[in-house]
């Protein structure tokens, strides 16, 4: 990393630091300026009252803010890099075609769960990692590698928001909004008091409170506009990036390419099944980052055959791979027994069923899908 590297990244704590800052004294304001000083002359069991809840919001927010911070970014596993010997292969071609068949091959080969290609059709690959994306995957230009379902990279955590800390992102936006919602709410009354000119005397302390109102207002309804988009994003199951630019199916582009079929399902995708983990920033999404369920339209379930891989790339001829069965397929869809099956609402998955079929078609450009059909599906 060069000097120019080193103070880019120190620049990226840059907002950290005014968060940071702008806490301490959010803190300060309100627990000594407004607790200790205003309420103690007026009452103490309303200023224990106050301070208690502050606190806990606080603490909430704190831990939030950490995890999405310091939550290392969904890095993409290894069997998705070209091998050294596999890069000379595809840098040593020098068509386009050829390229793409080199890494349809490998793709078929490791058996790779990709369901998304590019808009002209071709596999997603990434020249700077070298490796094949998987679904969902996109390359940070600031953090400089490939992240699993990557929302965006945010400057006020200084991190990627992706796979691994969606969870923790969506909390940090709803503890904001509470815990700026909480002071402004309790602020409110010293702030009409001061206009009516019966804070005291002490400017200095009756502009701390006026600043605080001011700040915690403003801070929660930027925060709220941001959050009313998360919230969508979450519901659909959508990254922001996906919202902006629709991931690229069999049948088309489809920003609904990786909804669960309803909001509550799409939430759990997210936060899981069980409600006492909801508001608290520890792990529970589901899946592994790489392989997603996705509508079953775009399985062409019609073409599943018992047991068989079947291929169609390449030269148009069919190569059946039926070395493949279904215990490696099982074993390429890490996610599989995370998940359950959806049939009433059209969504399938994979995991709980014993038949595999994987198509990559040569008139849609490069692709590989996999899918599993479920046992009561047949
Ligand atoms: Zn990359
Ligand atoms: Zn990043």
């Amino acid at each position: 990393m060069g000097v120019l590297g080193v103070c880019l990244k120190i620049c990226g704590w840059f907002p950290v630091v005014f968060i940071t800052a702008v806490i301490i004294w959010s803190y300060y304001a309100y627990v000594v300026e407004l607790c200790i000083f205003i309420l103690v002359g007026k009452s103490i069991p309303l200023m224990l009252l106050y301070l208690v809840l502050y606190h806990v919001f606080l603490v909430m927010f704190l831990w939030v803010y950490w995890r999405t911070i310091w939550t290392p970014v969904a890095k993409v596993p290894d069997e998705f890099y070209l091998t050294s010997s596999e890069l000379q292969q595809y840098e040593a071609e020098d068509r386009n075609e050829e390229k793409i068949e080199i890494l349809k091959s490998l793709a078929r080969d490791k058996r790779l769960p990709i369901w998304t290609r590019t808009y002209g059709g071709g596999m997603r690959y990434c020249h700077i990692c070298k490796l094949i994306k998987p679904d969902r995957c996109h390359h940070c230009s600031m953090c400089n590698v490939c992240i699993l379902k990557m929302d965006h990279h945010c400057p006020w955590v200084n991190n990627c928001v992706c796979y691994s800390n969606y969870k923790f992102f969506v909390l940090f936006l709803f503890y904001t909004i509470l815990y700026c919602f909480y002071v402004a709410i309790t602020v409110l009354p010293f702030f009409i008091q001061f206009w009516e000119g019966d804070l005291g005397d002490r400017a200095a302390r009756k502009f701390q409170i006026v600043f605080l109102f001011f700040a915690a207002v403003m801070f929660c309804l930027s925060v709220v506009i941001l959050m009313c988009m998360h919230t969508h994003l979450t519901l659909t199951n959508r990254s922001t990036l996906e919202s902006f630019r629709a991931p690229v199916f069999r049948h088309g582009p489809d920003k609904e390419g990786f909804s669960r079929g309803s909001f509550s399902n799409n939430f759990k995708e997210i936060f899981g099944d069980q409600k006492r983990y909801w508001l608290l920033p520890i792990f529970t999404s589901k899946g592994d980052g790489v392989s997603y369920p996705v509508q079953a339209r775009d399985q062409d379930s019609d073409r599943l055959l018992d047991g068989d891989v079947e291929s169609d790339i390449g030269s148009g001829l069919e190569n059946e791979d039926r070395g493949a069965g279904k215990k490696g397929m099982r074993e390429s869809i890490k996610t599989s027994t995370t998940y359950s099956t959806m049939e009433a609402s059209g969504v399938a998955e994979g995991g709980t069923g014993n038949h595999a079929t994987v198509h990559m078609d040569q008139g849609e450009g490069a692709q590989v899908n996999l899918a599993i059909e479920s046992d009561s599906r047949r």
